[in-house]
């Protein structure tokens, strides 16, 4: 078994009933177990700034799917919430990035990990840290050291649960 971590984003639709349903697609995964799931998180766009504020939450697997299965596994996730895929950073009803998978370091276009850009992105590492206080980002070292020195312009407010 190996621990995995997935970041979780929508912004189109009705985006907290959609990671709320998205949750509940991981949790049914096959050959794995949902460990734990943040909060979720209203975070203003980045990059492409003219859209809705996205939801934003992450989730620990523990998983006997190989990382490239697992992806696959999370592309059917987004299709199935009726993602299409368009630009980087575009408005989507759904968007799953598998951040770790165990301690799997490989650079493929396909599937890069850890995920290429999860260390400078304040909507994926405040819901880590929430559930994985002492995470380390292998080549990129402590998460709450990254956290300190992400843009921390972007707002980002935790959504209580009722
Ligand atoms: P983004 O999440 O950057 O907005 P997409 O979800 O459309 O964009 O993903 C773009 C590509 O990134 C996909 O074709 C996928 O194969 C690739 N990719 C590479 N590494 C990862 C990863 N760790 N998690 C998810 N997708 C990845
Ligand atoms: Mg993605």
């Amino acid at each position: 078994m190996s621990r995995a971590y997935v970041a979780l984003g929508a912004n189109l639709g009705d985006p907290v009933a959609t990671v709320n349903a998205a949750l509940a697609s991981l949790a049914n995964l096959p050959r794995s177990s949902l460990a734990a799931s943040s909060s979720l998180y209203r975070t203003a766009p980045v990059g492409l700034l003219n859209q809705p504020y996205f939801i934003n939450a992450v989730v620990i697997l523990e998983t006997a799917l190989s990382p490239f299965s697992l992806l696959d596994e999370l592309f059917a996730i987004e299709i199935r919430f009726g993602r299409r895929r368009s630009i980087p950073n575009a408005a989507r009803t759904l968007d799953l990035d598998l951040l770790l998978h165990g301690d799997t370091i490989q650079e493929d276009p396909r599937l890069t990990l850890p995920h290429p850009r999860m260390h400078l992105r304040a909507f994926v590492l405040v819901p880590l840290l929430e559930i994985a206080p002492d995470i380390v980002i292998p080549g990129h070292g402590h998460g709450r050291d990254l956290l300190g020195a992400v843009d921390i312009d972007q707002s980002i407010e935790q959504i209580l649960a009722a």
